[in-house]
């Protein structure tokens, strides 16, 4: 494959580029997937049994992202004949005056999202007492929730992308792009591909990568975060399996927890807090998870103990690359490079939802050098103040 011609080379094949790399095929692009480990692998952010998708966000810009995704998820599961969503509602929880929920409420209006308000009393009886919260909290419920299956979605795309005619290639580790009337990739093995154009999708790699090609350093920080399961207390199994009116949720306040409906694991429920250690993706420290107290507080708290707190029974180890507005970074790279490398990187724990429609926006960039789906000035490098490292 020594010089090959590509239309398009995307490195890393996460859900991001696997995405991109399906959509690209879609558009009749010749297309090559680069991953520096095997396919699947569990080393990055992509992998595990579930991830949330809900509409409720506190910055505006991402509904309509949210919105365009269902839709196509739902397409690219029936072109592969399995399913990686699995409905649910979804339910955001917090003091009645706290300004995420404000504003989460605020914006389920704007974008005329079915929401309902409910006080501590609405909400057990809705849920027929499975989330006790106290009397100054509130509960916003919503129709738009369920469980994506995050290893199997990214299979799905792999296997849309081959499908239609991509070359997918792992245990390819780019080690720089080089702007040569296109772009040329090279590996560390020692090849070499040539591509009109390149998208990187390198997830908490994004910092070392883009640094070498360019010199530049965009604030991007890996975090190690946990995801934990937890056994419920015989006899409640049932009440939170997934299908029931158990929803996945959200709760604001001095950590965020959040979790799914039992799906995965029979008898276990996920609930896991947002946040992390720094850490250098290549030398992961496989560190304790963090806040564990307030987790087990949270869970003693809402669930009213028919979820034993004592200790997870199981805990998986995932990366998150972090923004500092935890807005994502989709974008050209710019400088020598033109339009010809496309950024879609800084995805700061809560992409994987929108991987379908931020693979097609990363394929317009790369075919019409534009998208409409979205206004790119949320997620453009130039709001981040870059030094050269050089
Ligand atoms: C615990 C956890 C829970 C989450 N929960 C949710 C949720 O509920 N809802 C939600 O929407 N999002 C959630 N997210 C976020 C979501 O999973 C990520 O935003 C998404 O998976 C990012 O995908 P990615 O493709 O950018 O990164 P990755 O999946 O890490 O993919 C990047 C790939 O690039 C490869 N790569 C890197 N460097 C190179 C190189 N030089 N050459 C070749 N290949 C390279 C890597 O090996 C990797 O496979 C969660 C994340 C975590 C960790």
């Amino acid at each position: 494959m020594e010089d090959s011609q590509f239309d398009v080379i995307i490195i890393g094949a996460g859900v991001m580029g696997s995405s991109t790399a399906y959509q690209a095929t879609k558009r009749g692009l010749k297309t090559l997937l680069l991953e520096q480990f095997d396919f699947l692998h569990h080393r990055g952010s992509s992998h595990g049994e579930s991830r949330t998708i809900r509409t409720t966000y506190l910055q505006p810009h991402y509904y309509p992202l949210v919105i365009q995704s269902f839709k196509l998820w739902k397409e690219a599961q029936a072109q592969v004949g399995y399913d990686v969503y699995f409905k649910a509602q979804h339910f955001d929880m917090g003091q009645f005056n706290d300004p995420t929920i404000r504003a989460v409420v605020e914006n389920c209006h704007k974008h005329n999202i079915p929401h309902q308000l409910l006080n501590h009393q609405q909400v057990a009886e809705k849920f027929a007492g499975k989330f006790n919260l106290p009397e100054n909290w509130v509960g916003l419920s919503t129709e738009h929730g369920g469980i994506l299956k995050p290893t199997k979605a990214v299979a799905m795309f792999q296997t849309l992308a081959y499908k239609n005619g991509a070359v997918l290639k792992d245990n390819t580790k780019v080690t720089d792009i080089i702007n040569d009337n296109g772009v040329v990739v090279l590996t560390s093995s020692g090849e070499k591909f040539r591509g009109k154009k390149c998208v990187v999708t390198v997830g908490a790699w994004a910092n070392k990568l883009i640094k070498r090609i360019s010199g530049f350093e965009i604030p991007i920080q890996p975090v190690e975060t946990h995801v934990c399961y937890w056994r419920i207390k015989q006899g409640h199994e049932g009440k939170f399996v997934i299908g029931g009116d158990f929803p996945t949720f959200a709760s604001f306040g001095k950590a965020y927890v959040y979790g799914t409906p039992t799906l995965e694991f029979p008898g276990l429920i996920k609930v896991a807090v947002h946040g992390g250690r720094l850490c250098d993706p290549d030398k992961r420290p496989w560190g304790s998870v963090v806040m564990m107290n307030e987790l087990k507080e949270w869970i003693d708290g809402r669930f009213g103990g028919i979820v034993d707190s004592s200790e997870p029974v199981v805990k998986q180890s995932c990366m998150y690359s972090m923004t500092p507005d935890e807005d994502f970074v989709i974008d050209f790279l710019g400088g020598e490079f033109g339009k010809n490398v496309v950024l879609g990187v800084g995805f700061s724990g809560h992409g994987f939802k929108m991987a379908p429609v931020i693979g097609k926006i990363l394929s317009e960039l790369v075919v019409d050098g534009e998208t409409n789906e979205v206004d790119l000035k949320h997620f453009r490098i130039g709001r981040f103040q870059m030094t050269s490292k050089i």
